[in-house]
């Protein structure tokens, strides 16, 4: 049996994945059977074995069903242990093996787009498991300030617990204004624009000049902060077009023993204005 490889989500049928990982594969000679399964929470465990049972190998893993991953692993590694939520399966035996590529793929975009974020100070808005990932990885580069923003409150506060770090401060979305601001980064990792619902309310003094403005999201769901960020004077406002590819770039190197020119990829996206 060929070895399969899928992404997993609802909804999935506009994901970039499967048009990004046969570009990978193409451009190293690799064929690569990988598909979109659209799948919820009551049938992804069965859909996850049947999978496996059809030479299913490796799987990413989206919206919602990061937390049902984890919980379905066997063995998960240190990083999506932290952030506790897996985007990324590799079959190991009878089980499956977990972990999280978000975290560094946000960070290699960071630096595509020359941003150092040791000793700068960060404003991270959103709690979930990608904001998770994106906030270990910051604390890991060694920012000077993490500040982490949400509506609900209850999950800064978890978050800032799991981070264990003297650099994390927290603040409530409603209370966002009460911040004195002049942030470097200003990271949206938040699913509002998703939807077509309100723009996220943000005072403009949240930025410092030349601060970069990232939404994780891309396309129609990025529009809403990105055009809110260069109103507001950011000097790069990036959604995370680069970031999906990057992360994928892990993945394929985790399945494949090799890693693709993400940034090859990223452009040919560009180009063709995908999304
Ligand atoms: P998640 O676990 O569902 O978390 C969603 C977050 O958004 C929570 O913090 C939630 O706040 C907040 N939120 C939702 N609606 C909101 C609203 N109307 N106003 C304010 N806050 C709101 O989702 P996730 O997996 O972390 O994904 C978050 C975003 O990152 C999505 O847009 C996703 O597409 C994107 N993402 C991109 C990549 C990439 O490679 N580029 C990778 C992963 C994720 P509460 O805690 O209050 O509910």
């Amino acid at each position: 049996m060929n070895p399969r490889y899928a992404v997993f989500g609802q909804p999935v049928a506009h994901s970039l994945s499967p048009r990004i990982h046969a570009m990978f594969g193409a451009q190293l000679g690799i064929a690569v059977d990988y598909r979109a399964v659209e799948v919820g929470h009551a049938d992804f465990a069965r859909a996850l074995e049947e999978f496996a049972r059809d030479g299913g190998v490796g799987a990413n893993i989206t919206l919602p069903l990061k937390t049902d991953a984890f919980a379905l692993c066997a063995v998960r590694s240190a990083r999506a242990q932290r952030c506790g939520s897996v985007n990324t399966l590799v079959r190991g035996g009878d089980a499956w093996h977990g972990d999280s590529t978000d975290g560094i793929g946000f960070l290699r975009d960071l630096a595509r787009l020359g941003f150092e974020a040791r000793g700068r100070r960060v404003l991270l808005l959103g709690a979930g498991g990608a904001a998770r990932a994106v906030a270990f990885a910051l604390a890991d580069a060694g920012v000077h300030e993490l500040m982490l923003v949400n509506r609900t409150r209850q999950r800064i506060a978890e978050l800032k617990r799991a981070l264990r770090s003297d650099s994390a401060f927290g603040c409530d979305l409603a209370q966002v204004d009460t911040l004195d601001g002049h942030y470097d980064l200003l990271v949206n990792a938040t699913s509002a624009g998703h939807g077509g619902g309100a723009a996220l309310e943000l005072p403009p003094r949240l930025l410092e000049r030349d601060a970069l403005c990232y939404d994780l999201s891309y396309g129609r769901a990025a529009q809403s902060f990105l055009a809110w960020a260069r109103e507001t004077g950011a000097k790069v406002a990036n959604d995370g077009l680069g970031m999906l590819v990057e992360q994928a770039a892990e993945s394929f190197a985790i399945w494949h023993g090799r890693r693709p020119d993400a940034g090859a990829v990223l452009a040919a996206l560009r180009r063709e204005s995908i999304p």
